[in-house]
């Protein structure tokens, strides 16, 4: 058995207008935030049960606000407390205006191998839509700089479907990615979360809603650009260079057990799941007092089925059904039989033995098609 960490560092310098994932705008409580963490990760040493991290991530929010002898503080945490495999993935999420090339260099030595750059667009139209702090300019040298003091396991991510983008412009995006020369790009797109600032602007009739169509027609024009470039799309919103996985994101589709450290971070480990709370002081608090700051559920069979199953059909290596009946009892061959059918006929999936896969025009409907299979 390995596992995978992810650290969390709820920071970020400014808001930008889509975003619903835990962050803070000031770094006042930053020092307390730090030290937390590390006692959390104390707090959680047995957790692997001496199983080896092959994977080890910070994300956020922007951890890429920390200095490096932040980070390094936070690595020689995690090494103190976990087994750590030799060629272990450590990834960084970082924001392009934080990536000059001292700081790439420095997060490098420390032993960072792979970046994750929120680029989001090159384009400055699409920056300036979303609120992003950084300007296509910074996107371009931050890929440079990463590359210049040695990164070769480069993502960058891009958000499709951005009200008043059009399609040219969405394929310069893809056209710069393509001759960047990086390994990996995640594409997301956009959407009206609750309680963001991009709903309530919406809703004042400051800001257009995104147009369902214009994103389709966007993710189509990326999964054939990159494909024609042969690339891999290996999961939903993930394409790579041949073999070039994201091995931390690849570890939670195939069930690995994973640490989350820091406010807002899940955690998973012999079919029970835990998050911890999503507020930085209620979070520092609870771990300076020693009381519990995540609440946790035992995934039922039909939870672990129903996972399997959506986690499957969104990657390439699909859902295998005699996996989910060994694993939790429930067929779904047996119990989903007219509908897997219906979809058949649909071609949203296909079948090869036990596995079940989505074709080209299921990907943009994979989450729909996994819930018409779902066990209660
Ligand atoms: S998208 Fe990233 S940088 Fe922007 S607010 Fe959200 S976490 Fe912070």
């Amino acid at each position: 058995m390995t596992g995978g960490l992810y650290i969390h560092i709820p920071f970020c310098r400014q808001a930008c207008h889509y975003c619903d994932f835990h962050f803070a705008i000031s770094l006042n409580h930053k020092a307390e935030m730090l030290q937390a963490m590390e006692k959390e990760m104390e707090r959680n040493a047995g957790f692997f049960e001496g199983s080896l991290l092959r994977t080890l991530y910070f994300g956020g929010g922007t951890p890429s606000v920390l200095k490096s002898n932040e980070i390094e503080k936070l690595l020689a945490t995690a090494r103190k407390n976990f087994g750590i495999e030799p060629n272990v993935e450590i990834t960084l999420e970082a924001n392009p205006d934080d990536l000059t090339k001292d700081y790439c260099k420095a997060v490098h030595d420390l032993g960072i191998n792979r970046l994750s750059i929120g680029v989001q667009s090159f384009d400055d139209n699409d920056l300036k839509w979303m609120n992003r702090i950084h300007n296509a300019e910074q996107a371009l040298s931050a890929i440079e700089n990463s590359k210049l003091v040695g990164f070769d396991n480069i993502n960058i991510d891009l958000i499709f479907g951005v009200p008043g983008s059009h399609d040219e412009r969405w394929l310069n995006n893809i056209k710069t990615a393509l001759n960047l020369d990086v390994q990996h790009i995640s594409t997301y797109s956009l959407t009206v979360e609750e309680g963001t600032p991009l709903k309530k602007l919406i809703q004042k009739g400051k800001m257009q809603n995104p147009e369902d169509a214009l994103s389709e027609r966007q993710y189509v024009l990326m999964m054939d650009k990159l494909e024609t470039a042969g690339w891999e799309h290996y999961e939903i919103s993930n394409f790579c260079k041949p073999g070039l996985y994201s091995r931390h994101n690849t570890s939670y589709w195939q069930g690995i057990p994973y640490l989350g450290i820091g406010p807002s971070a899940h955690s998973f480990k012999d079919g029970k799941r835990r998050w911890n709370a999503k507020n930085n002081s209620w979070y520092i608090r609870a771990i300076t007092e020693g009381t519990a700051c995540f609440e946790e559920e035992t995934l039922t069979p039909a939870n672990k089925a129903n996972e399997m199953l959506m986690t499957g059909l969104r990657t390439r290596w699909g859902a295998d059904l005699d996996k989910i009946l060994s694993a939790t009892g429930i067929d779904i061959q047996k119990a989903g039989l007219p509908k897997i059918e219906e979809l058949l006929a649909e071609r949203l999936i296909y079948k090869e033995g036990p596995i079940l896969r989505v074709t080209s025009k299921g990907k943009l409907f994979a989450d729909y098609t996994a819930s018409q299979l779902f066990v209660v």
